[in-house]
């Protein structure tokens, strides 16, 4: 039998090329191995200060790009967190087994508390509750995370621990299956990709506005003119090559150090090689989107098979817990 992968993601809109290529593509393969439940937590959108009054549109675009991606509704199972009512309430009940010190030494709470102290809200330190409901109620395997999320799923082991010493072992512990997604950085060539930043490229872009938003990219600032030679190692676009124009590598490095190529002519090369890698994804995305009622019925039927997990799960948690 097939183990079980569970993911989440904040509904963030368009996917930009960060986005697929540090999480879409691995959430593709992983399909062949795992049963995998793929979650879109709008829920956890609430807990900061985002606007989320697009958040429908928002995750609408994300589902589209996901099935386009290649997210198969018939390997996995897509859904929409707050479609499944049941991890709201085992949300309450798992924050009666986690002790509050647990949460307030969470280094991301500290930072978000830092970067909002007008809303420190309630949500916001039990984030981690929420986020082990997420991973439990569908009794998830494996999740997969990257090294600076580790800390998160051992606190969502502990408060799995915990549950089992307290009443019983209803949960499996969920294992980390790390993954070296690559950092993927923005057109500023500092910063993650990353849509609050403004300095992505969409996946679903058409091939000019692809083209248009690598124009403004930074590059080798020591190359003030077309004659200066370049550095090709710090320099984000010939990174972005090694992506999406991995044979030309050594070729573009060597013309960039005797400035044989100008950073135009470069951005113009990635442009199309990012162009031709996502053609198939984006003829694919305009028919799923010409379709709302295909997504819509994806999701309906992700939530559905969601909540017979949850219903099941639930029922184990409150008859331990002497609440049945
Ligand atoms: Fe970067 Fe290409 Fe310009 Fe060299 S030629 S600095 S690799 S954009």
């Amino acid at each position: 039998m097939k183990g079980r992968v569970f993911s989440g993601a904040r509904p963030t809109g368009k996917q930009h090329i960060g986005n697929y290529l540090g999480a879409i593509q691995n959430y593709v393969k992983l399909q062949e191995e795992y049963e995998c439940i793929y979650c879109i937590v709008d829920i956890h959108s609430l807990t900061t200060m985002e606007d989320v009054s697009n958040m429908q549109g928002n995750i609408h675009e994300m589902i589209v790009d996901w099935l386009a991606a290649g997210l198969d509704p018939d390997k996995s199972v897509l859904f929409v967190q707050s479609h499944v009512p049941e991890v709201m309430e085992l949300h309450t009940l798992l924050s009666m087994v986690t002790p509050l010190g647990w949460l307030l030494r969470v280094p991301t709470f500290k930072e978000k508390a830092r970067m909002q102290p007008q809303n420190v809200n309630y949500g916001l330190v039990g984030y981690p509750v929420l986020m082990t409901s997420d991973i439990v109620l569908y009794k998830a395997d494996a999740v997969p995370v990257g090294e600076d999320q580790l800390p998160h799923l051992e606190l969502a082991r502990e408060i799995v621990r915990r549950f089992k010493d307290m009443f019983s072992p209803v949960f499996p512990e969920p294992q980390a299956r790390v993954t070296s997604s690559p950092l993927v950085l923005g057109l500023d060539g500092v910063n993650k990709m990353s849509k609050s930043l403004d300095n992505q490229v969409d996946m679903a872009a058409t091939p000019e506005e692809t083209e248009k938003r690598l124009k403004a990219a930074y590059t080798d600032p020591q190359r003030r003119y077309r004659s200066d030679p370049g550095r090709p190692e710090i320099c984000n676009i010939y990174k972005l090559h090694g992506f999406f124009d991995p044979e030309n590598m050594a070729d573009i490095a060597e013309r960039c150090r005797s400035a044989r190529i100008g950073c135009v002519e470069c951005k113009k090369m990635l442009a199309q090689a990012i162009n031709t890698t996502l053609q198939p994804f984006r003829e694919k995305r305009a028919d799923i989107a010409a379709n709302p009622e295909y997504v819509k019925e994806v999701l309906d039927d992700g939530a559905r098979r969601a909540r017979i997990m949850a219903g099941e799960t639930l029922g184990e948690v409150k008859e331990a817990m002497h609440l049945l």
